[in-house]
Order: structure tokens, then sequence, then C-alpha cells
């Protein structure tokens, strides 16, 4: 390797407080152009003085694409949740971006297997994604873009000439631009003008949730693959539009760390990931030494960090025939902090994320035609091995729940995989598959690896410690069944033609005003927003306890549990009720049937008091310090962005004082609670208020009197006389976490925490040790993990012998109300849409849950 940069001064780590001008970040043997403005003439601060706030990082990006139009273009890719741009900077030279258009053709061809093998790279410029800072609270890598995004812009000579000619840079500034605003103003306005390195200082200590995540308190970097949020949706259509070679992930560690570059633990890459990417990240990595090793600073390799969750944003482009690099900064968290390895500043961090943006760039540039190669090679072998897999294709499907299948489907094409209907009805087992509700995803296509990954159960794995989670079989997660299918069935089913989101077919809606009432099928994802709309109307509305059967126009539909009625004796009048209730139906997507008359061929007629009456549910949920902030973004975001229903948000020193009147139903997620009245919370739940637990707010009610769960031990690992290791206690306790597996919950379908589920297993994700005993009462258990529960994912035996036979949902009878425990996290990272209807039945009808038994729970 050529050297090529020469840094000035400053190879010490400790700096002097104060600021740095952009001539300690930049190497000094370059010439720039002083028509380019600076960072400080448009931030009004030097980079590392202050943190740069989104808006003026925008402003600074836009001037950039001004004063040099020639190498840059700016791009917006959308709006986060506030509003805020997410701009996107195509640099390349001037030559590229004349044929810009030509050359993304030209490059998507490689991902093409039908037509890649005539494309020449020989002069074709290397694509690569610089992204920083997803995790807001981690902005050396945004305040590095700044320095980055001038030296492209200002370089000057044949180096840089040369760089620009062979690549096209897709410059992302910031990754989550909400969490970085919080972040920055937090830091920003702690900042003394005689720098505090004292870790204790409160700019150091942000306040909950504080600004790692977004505006919905989710983590984005696991939400690459789900794709929930519009940060990671906007991004990965650019994404697919370019299909870079290589994308870079700038992210930092813990204040006492140093800098860490992949590859990571070679044992914890996903099998899926072929050796060759590892290879070539390997090969990149050299440059990122030797860059580093020039300035003199600290880094490591090979341990902590793995590739193993396609969901996180250096693994996924593994998964797409690029190379994603993870790259982890020792935080100074603010403007200088005091750490064992002494002071660390923000302009130091700042200047490692720099320097690898520099070294992640002459190794692309030094790689290029390997890394064009191995794109072509990635998607032509995909095929071959596809070809070779049993598995053709998989089929999946849902009755009566369109709007699921639209999710899924939608996710299934962010990423580029196509999706057909079919002719044939399927059986696969126990399952058949009828092409009125069901679709084939056939493997033979260039995803081929992405759609094993989403689709597979895994239960085999070479390590037992994992960074995140350990299966995301993505089926199981949106509550669909789903089979793989062979050559023949494939062949049987005869797919048809490809489908997007908008080609499912949307549920059925009554044409007329109906005489007598309306019943709403319950089983829709959407069914609690079109419910929660009409009864916040003042709509009187009632919930099924029982099955029936009533003729419709001649023919007879049975209806089931949970199944929403709503009579057209109201107080409005029957033409603003048809209304009402056709609009919901439509927005929402859920199946509405006008009924003429309130006899009942089978079951309860319609009069009947086996039709209970829905109560409006008047939400408050704890948050706040101690609350696992994820969880409860989880639950904030499923009831405001999904289903449009208002909670109010109660900090533990708020629900002290306030009257809790006006609240019937309160959620309290994951998290510690030392500071919350349990007295009050107790007298409230007596009162006939509904109190939904979910993880380890469980634990925290059981141990508080509130509830009367009683948990499960599990077995230690290792007898506590043997003497192990010293060396090996990591390994061996790491082993005991419960990252994340899937489980499937035996329900049952009568009981009303389960309406509008139509499977007897439902799949939860456990990542807690959280582990209930059966309840006394045996009409309290709807969930329920049976002597084989784990599905998908990996679970020590210890662990795993304490989910068989555990409850997954008890419901507790306490004076006038209801305490819900739900073990696990029906609400896992949005994207957990099978157990939606589970935590929205606790919060429209777990009020109405009858204990009645002979071994009471009650006090
Ligand atoms: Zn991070």
């Amino acid at each position: 390797m050529k050297k090529l940069f020469f840094f000035s001064v400053g190879l010490l780590m400790a700096l002097a407080a104060g600021s740095q001008d952009l001539g300690y970040y930049l190497p000094d043997s370059v010439r720039y152009n002083p028509a380019i403005p600076k960072p400080k003439d448009i931030i009004y601060h030097e980079v590392g003085e202050y943190h740069v706030t989104h808006d003026r990082l925008v402003n600074y990006m836009k001037a950039l694409a001004a004063a040099a139009p020639d190498r840059i273009r700016l791009e917006t890719m959308g709006f986060t949740y506030e509003l805020r741009p997410q701009v996107l900077l195509i640099i390349t030279s001037p030559s590229n971006h004349k044929r810009l258009e030509e050359i993304r053709r030209q490059h998507l061809l490689l991902s093409d297997p039908a037509r890649s093998a005539s494309v020449n790279i020989d002069q074709m410029p290397v694509v690569v994604w610089i992204g920083h800072s997803i995790h807001g609270n981690e902005q050396s890598g945004t305040n590095a873009s700044l320095v980055s995004a001038y030296y492209l812009a200002a370089a000057q000579g044949p180096q840089v000439d040369e760089l620009l000619e062979n690549t096209v840079i897709l410059f992302d500034p910031s990754f989550n631009p909400d969490g970085m605003q919080r972040f920055s103003t937090w830091v920003n306005q702690h900042r003394s003008k005689n720098l505090v390195s004292d870790p204790n200082d409160r700019e150091y200590n942000e306040v909950w949730p504080g600004g790692r995540y977004n505006h919905y308190w989710f983590d984005l970097n696991r939400d690459w693959l789900p794709a929930v949020h519009v940060e990671s949706q906007h991004r990965l259509q650019w994404y697919h539009s370019w299909k870079p070679n290589l994308l870079t992930d700038h992210h930092e560690q813990g204040s006492n760390a140093t800098f860490f570059f992949q590859p990571g633990v070679p044992s914890r890459v996903n099998p899926l990931t072929p050796a060759r990417n590892q290879e070539l990240t390997a090969s990149l990595a050299r440059f990122h030494a030797a860059f580093l090793d020039r300035i003199g600073s600290l880094y490591f390799t090979r341990e902590n960090y793995d590739d193993f969750y396609y969901g996180k944003g250096s693994t996924y482009p593994d998964i797409n025939g690029a190379v994603g690099i993870l790259f982890e900064q020792a935080s100074s968290r603010g403007h200088l902090q005091q750490t064992n390895n002494g002071l660390l500043s923000f302009p130091f961090t700042i200047r490692n994320q720099f320097v690898t943006t520099l070294s992640t760039l002459e190794g692309a540039r030094v790689l290029r035609k390997e890394l064009l190669a191995w794109q072509r090679e990635f998607y032509k072998t995909a095929l071959t091995e596809a070809a070779a897999s049993p598995v053709k294709g998989y089929i999946f499907g849902k009755e009566q729940d369109p709007e699921t299948l639209r999710a899924f489907i939608t996710m299934l094409s962010r990423h580029g995989i196509e999706i057909y209907s079919f002719k044939n009805t399927i059986t696969s087992g126990n399952s058949r598959f009828d092409p009125a509700y069901s679709y084939i995803v056939p493997t033979q296509q260039p995803q081929a690896r992405l759609i094993e990954t989403i689709f597979a159960r895994t239960s085999e794995y070479k390590d037992s410690l994992f960074y995140d989670i350990t299966a995301w079989t993505m089926p199981l997660a949106f509550g669909l069944r789903s089979a793989e299918l062979n050559a023949a069935q494939l062949a049987q089913a005869s797919t048809d033609r490809t489908v997007t989101a908008a080609g499912i077919p949307v549920a059925a809606r009554p044409a007329q005003p109906a005489g007598y009432a309306y019943l709403m099928e319950w089983s829709g994802l959407m069914a609690p927003a079109a419910l929660y709309v009409l009864v916040a109307k003042g709509i009187k509305a009632k919930v099924a306890t029982g099955t029936f059967s009533l003729d419709i126009n001649g023919r007879v539909r049975s209806f089931g549990y949970g199944t929403i009625l709503i009579p057209v004796q109201q107080d409005i009048d029957k033409a603003r009720l048809f209304n009402l209730v056709s609009e919901a139906a439509s927005r929402y997507g859920v199946e509405v049937t006008a009924v003429q008359q309130g006899t009942a061929v089978k079951g309860h007629d319609l009069g009947s008091s086996s039709f209970v009456p829905v109560t409006l549910p008047s939400i408050a949920m704890i948050t706040g310090t101690g609350v696992s902030a994820l969880d409860a973004g989880e639950v904030w975001h499923l009831l405001d962005q999904r289903m449009n229903i208002p909670a109010t948000h109660l900090e533990p020193s708020q629900f002290n004082r306030a009257s809790l009147d006006k609240y019937n139903t309160l959620i309290m997620v994951g998290g510690t609670y030392n500071e919350l009245n349990k007295e009050k919370l107790k007298a409230w739940v007596q009162n006939g208020g509904t109190l939904i637990l979910t993880e380890e707010a469980v634990s925290w009610a059981a141990q508080s009197g509130i509830s009367n769960v009683r948990f499960k031990r599990v077995k230690p690992p290792v007898d506590s006389l043997q003497r192990l290791r010293y060396a090996d206690r990591v390994e061996i306790e790491g082993a005991q976490r419960l990252t994340g597996a899937i489980f499937g919950a035996d329900a049952d379908l009568t009981h009303p925490l389960a309406y509008g589920y139509t499977q007897p297993v439902i799949s939860l994700f456990k990542s807690n040790r959280v582990f209930m005993e059966q309840s006394r009462n045996p009409y309290a258990m709807p969930f329920y993990y049976g002597g084989r529960p784990l599905q998908s994912g990996w679970v020590s035996r210890e662990n795993g012998d304490a989910v068989k036979n555990s409850a997954a949902v008890i419901v507790n009878t306490v004076g006038n109300g209801r305490v819900i425990n739900i073990a696990d996290n029906p609400n896992f990272r949005a994207f957990w849409l099978g157990g939606t209807k589970l935590f929205m039945n606790a919060v429209f009808f777990g009020r109405i849950t009858d204990a009645a038994s002979g071994r009471t729970d009650a006090e």
C-alpha cells in the first residue's frame, strides 16, 4: 500500500481543551479549492467545537452541493417523523455526473444474473455508501461527515481525481436525524466554555430516552430488514436503486474502548454470508489498519461485534452482494471526557471516523474490480445454490387478514423480492393454501439468499454468544402460515403473475345500509383501529363471546369469537352510522357485513347477553427513567402510528401525583419501577382498572404484591461446587442470556385475549428470562408454552427447559380489576404483527375477562 496521506501534528490522543481547525483533520499534502465553503463558514463553529445540529448539517451539505455542482448532487430521500430531511449526496467526478443514470443502470446489471455476464467492469466505477451515526448519541460519525464532504468537494490533484473517477459515493451524513438533533441539543446545552471532562457531569449523562433512538424510541440499526420506520424505508429505496458494493456504518462504543473495524468474531458470521465477503472485509481492514497506524490510533478487530443479524446496517449489505463495514469509535459522549485511555476529546473521535472514511475510499478504489466482480458472482451463485436446493419456494397465507398480508408483501418488496400469485390450491402437511389468500416466493430469483434468511427456521449455530437476536423467521413474526415448496408442489401451484402490496384484495364491506346491525370481523390486523375510531365517536359496539351463524341473503354464514356487533339501534341516524362504519372499514381494510335480522340460525341471537359492550379504552403508559425505552417505544408506535389510538405517557413522578380516574387501562413494559407508588397502582386496579404488563414488569408487579404470578427457577448451568477456568466465564455466562428466540404458544381461541386468532399456535418472541409458572386458575391462562415450544432460534438447554410448560399469558383478577401478565414482548420491534392481536385484545377486552373458577387467583 502506498503512503498517500500525511497528517499534520496531533498524534497524541489527549488534546488541549478547545477547538481544532480543519487542519487537524485534513491530510496536509493536499491542495483545497478556496471557492468551497469550509464547515465553519456555514455552521458557525469549528468541527468538533460543538456538536453540529441537524439543520446546520443540512445547510452545509446544501452549500457544498451549490459550490461544487460538478462533483456533488444533493438528493432528499425523504423526511423523518419529525420532518427532518434525509439528505443523500451523490459524489463522483464531473464526467461521471454527466452520465450518472447510465452508470447506475449498468451497475444494476451486476445483480441480475441473466444479464450480468456481458457487463464490462474494467472501467466501471465502484459504488460506495458512506453512512453515519445511526445511533443518535454516537455523533463522531456525523460530525466527521462535515470534514469528509468538504474534502471530497474541495480537494484538488490527481489523487482525488482518480478516486472520484473510479467511485460513485452515496454519502449519507445522518442515518438518524431525529436522534441526532435530540443528542446534539443535550450536549451543546450542557457544554461549559471551560470543558468539563468529569464523566459524572450532566453533559455525559443524557435523560431518558437519550439520543440513540429515532422519534418512536426504536433502534434504527435493527430495522434494515423489517423496515418498519420511514427512515429505513426511504434509505432502502435508494439502496436498491443503486445496490452499492460497499457500505460503511460509523458508530461509537464505550468511552474506555479504542476503535473497532470489521471483520468481527469469525464464528459469528451468518452462515448465509459467503466466505468471499469476509475475505474482502479482511482486505479492506488492511487499509483501515494502515491509515490508523499512521496517526497512531489504537484499534482492534475480530472481537465483540459480529455479522449475524441481517437487520443491522453493516450486515445487511453482506446478503445483498456487497460488503458492510462496522466502525466503532470510543465515545466522548460530549466534548471532552476522562477515560481509561486518558482524555478523550470529541475532535479526536471525529478524526478517526474521517480517517477510516479515507481508508474505505482508498480500499474501494484499489479493490474496485474485486468488489464489482464479487457482486456479480454473489448473485450468480445465489441462483446456482437455489437451483441445487430441494426447497424451490415458500408459500404463505392468512385467511381474513389482508392487511397483514399487505404489510408482509410490502416488506418483501422493499428488498427487491418477487412475489407471485398462483392458480391451484396447495396442501403442505396440515396446511392448505388457497390462492385467494396465499402467495408464493420462488427461490429461483436473485435475492434467493435474502429469501432464505427471511423464511427459514434456524436451529443450528456455531457459537452461543450473540450480539443481537438469534432468529427472525418473518412468517412466524407476522403470524402467517407458511411452508416450503419442493419442485413438484411449485409446479402444481402454477405461479401466475407477480404481485405487489397494491394488488392484495381489500376486505369486503357492505354496499348498502344495514336494517338491523353490522358485524365486523376481528381477525383483520387493523380491526382494533376501526373499532376505536367508531367507539370514540360514541357508537355503541359489542363483542361476541361466543360463536353464531346467520342467514345472510340466503346463505348461512358463521361468525367467530370476537366478532364486533354494531346494532343499528343507536343515538345516531342510520345513514350516518352507515357512513362511519363504511369509512372505518375501508380505511382499515376490515371486513364488515350488513345484517337485516337478529335471529341466529345457530348459536346466540344478536340481542343475547353473550354480546358484551365494548368500553372506550383510555390509556396511560408508564415511561421515563428505568423503563425500557425500546419496549415503551414499541407500544407508542403500535398505538399511535398503526392504530391511531392516543395514549398518555406518564412519568413515575407524574403517576404518583396525578389522579388516575380518567384512565381505565395502564400499560407497563420491561423496566424497573422503583419510584412508582405501588399502593396507588394496586388501589387503581382494585377499583376496576386493567393493568397490562409485559416482560420484566410482570416480575415487578408480582414482587410488589400487585399480581400473584409465580415464577419458575432456572437450573444454573454449572454446579456451584464445580471449579471452572476463569477464562471460560464469558462464554458460559453469556450463553445463559436469552437474546431472542421464537417460541410457539398454544392459544385458547375461546378466551377474549385470543379473539381474532385462527391458528391454535401463536409465535411469540422471547428475549428475557421471565418464566411464569402455570396459573392456579385453569381458565386464566389463554397462552401456554407446551412441551416443545422452540420454533426458531438459539436457546441454552437451561432456558429452554424453563420455557417448557410455562405460561405465556396469565390473567389475574384483583378486586374489580384485571392484571394481564404477558411474559414476552408481543410488539417486538414493531414487525411482530403476530402478537398485535394479543396486545390489542388486552387493551379492548382485558376488562371483560372473567376469572370465575374453583381455584381462584383472586385475593
Ligand atoms: Zn451504535
